[in-house]
């Protein structure tokens, strides 16, 4: 039961950021009896979480580091409109994370890691099916499948090792021709190369109306939020733990730190080194009554997905390494736009623009577990490019870690 303590409100869990994460989190505890509080700044959900190309995907087992990345690299970050761009003041803040990345992206390190992201990643459809049917909002889902287009024969024949990884690791994945794909997709232009296809991709067709809908369940839950930042946590006590907001200090038996990107700091202050950045990540929408693909399509040349959603096109995507404090670069919209026109010749102008940042670690494999100082502090950051679709089975996984240290 929440205690009224004028000064320091205390609660059994307390949780840290309100995006797909957190929220996931909450609403598993709180559906599970406990007695939960979350705190987040903004509106629930308008994060990363917001922002996203909606694919529960299921089949993305391959960690963002591969060999082959890391032999692209040079022209990557050389090339102005390549997909990955980089904003070079923050260079010396962002190094031990490329390095790590380096590492991370060598052929044992890489084959590890993408084993490692599959295990997390196995059942992630059918837990999303279950959780959308708890939340209400199985209308957004859909199990349409989804293509990943390789532009030329060379990059076709370099997404062998990616179609390996993805086979050891469960994946049902399907090499098709160009020329197939215009089959499932006839509004595509023709191009050469081929491309992955996975048939039992699901994906959601507005992340935002579902983030609205996971906010109603937990106001329904009785959940408390507090409209305020987390700055720092005492974890010195083992019976309650402390988190220090702007405003306000508030008491927990247990604190999830979720605040995705944001997440460094406060694990910094239970004493946790993570090496977590952020990969900025861009949209564009297109109004439409109906999209021209079907399903969400991913150009691997481009890095984005042309994602269909309720009455519009979203093309999201690319990665521009540049912290989480500098303001979005229109160019980087721009280089968007101009990939989206030459999928789609016939798309009018863009109806809205949205940039936000991905929570990544240089392995690709998110932080969940006990920090090591205490174990009432449970972290739970670092999805990447793949925490919409890992949302529910982070929140089974701090569920355990909770049943097991009560
Ligand atoms: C362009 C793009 C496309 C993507 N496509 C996909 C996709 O198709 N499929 C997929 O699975 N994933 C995708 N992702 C990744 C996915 O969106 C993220 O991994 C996921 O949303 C991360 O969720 P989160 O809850 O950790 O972070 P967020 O959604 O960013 O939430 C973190 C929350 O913490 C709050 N917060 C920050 N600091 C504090 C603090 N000090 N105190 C309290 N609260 C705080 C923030 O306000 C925010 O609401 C995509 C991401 C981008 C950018």
């Amino acid at each position: 039961m929440l205690k009224i303590d004028q000064k320091c409100p205390q609660h059994e869990i307390l949780v840290i950021g309100g995006g797909v994460i957190g929220m996931n989190i909450a609403f598993r505890l709180a559906k599970e009896g406990r007695e939960v509080a979350l705190i987040e700044p903004n509106d629930l959900g308008m994060g990363a979480s917001y922002g996203n190309a909606g694919t529960i995907s299921d089949y993305a087992t391959i960690p963002v580091g591969t060999p082959n990345v890391l032999r692209n690299l040079p022209n990557l970050f050389l090339n102005r409109n390549s997909p990955l761009s980089v904003r070079y003041r923050t260079l010396p803040s962002l190094l031990p994370w490329l390095l790590e990345f380096t590492y991370q992206s060598l052929p044992a390190q890489a084959e590890s890691n993408a084993e490692r992201i599959g295990r997390l990643l196995s059942g992630a459809s059918n837990m999303w099916q279950e959780l959308s049917a708890e939340l209400g909002a199985s209308q957004h889902l859909h199990k349409r499948g989804c293509l990943y287009l390789y532009e030329s024969e060379k990059a076709f024949a370099a997404a062998k090792y990616d179609e390996r990884l993805r086979r050891e690791n469960g994946v049902e994945v399907e090499a098709i021709t160009a020329q197939e794909v215009l089959v499932h997709e006839p509004n595509l232009q023709s191009f050469e190369g081929g491309a992955h296809y996975f048939p039992n991709a699901t994906s959601i067709d507005d992340p935002g109306a579902v983030m609205k809908i996971f906010a109603q369940n937990l106001a329904e839950l009785g959940v408390t939020i507090y409209p305020t930042s987390a700055v720092s946590i005492d974890d010195s006590s083992e019976k309650n733990v402390k988190v220090f907001c702007k405003d306000q200090t508030l008491e927990a038996s247990k604190v999830i730190i979720a605040a995705g990107a944001y997440s460094k700091p406060l694990a910094k202050s239970v004493g946790e080194n993570v090496r977590l950045d952020t990969e900025r990540g861009y949209h564009l929408e297109f109004d439409m009554d109906t999209p021209p693909v079907s399903r969400p399509v991913c150009s691997a040349k481009r890095g984005f997905y042309a994602s269909p959603m309720r009455g519009r096109l979203r093309i999201a995507g690319t990665v521009e390494l540049g912290g989480l404090s500098l303001p979005k670069v229109e160019r980087r919209l721009k280089v968007l736009e101009r990939g989206a026109r030459e999928m789609f010749p016939e798309l009018g102008e863009p109806s809205r623009s949205w940039f936000g940042f991905r929570p990544s670690m240089p392995d690709s494999v998110p932080v969940i577990r006990s920090s090591k100082r205490n174990k009432n502090v449970i972290m739970a950051f670092g999805h990447g490019h793949i925490g919409i679709t890992l949302a529910p089975a982070t929140a089974q996984i701090v569920s355990n870690i909770v049943s097991a240290n009560h």
